[in-house]
């Protein structure tokens, strides 16, 4: 199997931002630029190490951004994108590994669909270059304020993107002999060492985040994609003894007995609210309302509910939804379970058909068949992003 390196530059300094930080140490929705591109080279099955290019300043950005990718040990790179890039080569010259893909960090939407193409056009090429077309009408300008002086002919016109694929002892070879400066791409490098470098066709989404736009672009790109959804599990059991009532998801149900419990002892609210902490991995209601603290003693169970759902939207998430089953012989749930969907979605702020309340016997089996306690286990979606 030929070996293929990723090389990523990441030593620019993103000054048309307006920021501080450099670009591809901005984050996207809690993940840096550098991380996604990084991710994404990771995870594609023909590439063997990835090797990363930094900036002189900035190796403490570099490591936030970075995390525990499985990356080699990043370089310093030099004053200029081409003398980066020729550090970055330099360094895989251990591994001497058949191919490059050296690729610019700040185009985190690079997808594997492109780098299978690079890929394959490298079979038969020395060098790739990935691209789009020019679908805008070009105009050539004079003067300032800019006027139209003439139209430029759009046909066999491509805008060069990243990753540029190379036979790694050509590119190596092309930047160590390169007499040009300042150029800003390896297929440029490449053709000046008198490559032919073959066009397969890019992403639209594979943009450069250079403007603000870009920036926003990119905000926008990974809101959607960046939902995360979390499930969650409850079960709980509480023993029934002398009383003259059960409260189930809230509800008041007249039955020949109670529920014993610090609170109120409602078994179904309490596995639904375990539900909603696990999913959002906050403990259970024992972790936030001790039963050793009396200030909860005879509480209705809603308060529990209500703070794990604020937990959830102080996380900025949303319930997808509940499922509880209650699991008893007696008293009947069936007549109260509209009652009970409505208590459960009202104490939530949450639409009704988003929670289900149903119940089953276990054939008097057990100690709920034999009427000994009430058992009741929920599960929960919460939509983080
Ligand atoms: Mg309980």
């Amino acid at each position: 199997m030929a070996q293929c390196a990723a090389l990523i530059l990441a030593g620019g300094s993103g000054s048309r931002l307006g920021s501080d930080i450099p670009k591809q140490y901005l984050s996207l929705n809690g993940v840096s630029i550098l991380r996604r591109t990084v991710d994404t080279f990771l995870a594609h099955p023909d590439i063997d190490a990835v090797q990363v290019v930094i900036g002189a300043k900035d190796r403490e950005l570099y490591n936030v951004a970075i995390g525990d990718a499985d990356v080699r040990p990043s370089v310093t790179g030099g004053a200029s994108r081409q003398e980066s890039g020729r550090i970055g080569l330099e360094a895989l010259t251990d591994d001497a590994p058949d191919y490059v893909l050296i690729h610019d960090a700040a185009r985190p939407f690079i997808d594997a669909a492109t780098i299978d193409r690079v890929l394959s056009a490298l079979v038969t090429s020395s060098a790739v270059l990935p691209s789009v077309p020019v679908t805008d009408t070009l105009k050539r300008s004079t003067g300032d304020p800019p006027i139209v002086s003439e139209n430029v002919d759009r046909r066999d016109l491509w805008r060069a993107q990243t990753p540029q694929g190379f036979r790694y002892i050509d590119i190596l070879d092309a930047h160590r002999t390169c007499a040009s400066q300042g150029l800003t791409d390896d297929a440029s490098i490449a053709e000046h060492a008198g490559l032919s470098v073959a066009l397969v066709r890019g992403s639209e989404d594979n943009f450069k985040i250079t403007t603000v736009d870009d920036l926003e672009r990119a905000q926008r790109m990974t809101e959607y994609s960046s939902d995360e959804f979390r499930i969650g599990t409850g079960f709980d059991v509480h023993a029934l003894v002398d009383g003259d009532h059960v409260i189930l998801c809230g509800v008041r149900i007249d039955h020949s007995h109670g529920l014993e419990g610090h609170s109120d002892a409602d078994v179904a609210m309490h596995a639904v609210t375990d539900a909603l902490l696990g999913a959002i991995a906050e403990g259970d209601i024992g972790t936030h309302f001790p039963p050793s603290d009396d200030q909860w003693c005879g509480a209705a169970s809603s308060v529990f509910l209500e703070h794990a759902g604020r937990l959830i939207t102080e996380r900025g998430g949303r319930i997808g939804n509940i499922d509880v089953t209650i699991i008893c012989e007696a008293p009947k749930i069936s007549p109260h379970r509209e009652a009970m969907t409505l208590s459960l979605a009202g104490i939530l702020g949450i639409a009704p058909d988003r929670v289900s309340v149903k119940a089953t016997t276990t054939e008097k089996l057990g100690f709920t068949g034999r009427g000994q306690g009430i058992a009741a286990q929920a599960s929960a979606i919460v939509r983080l992003g």
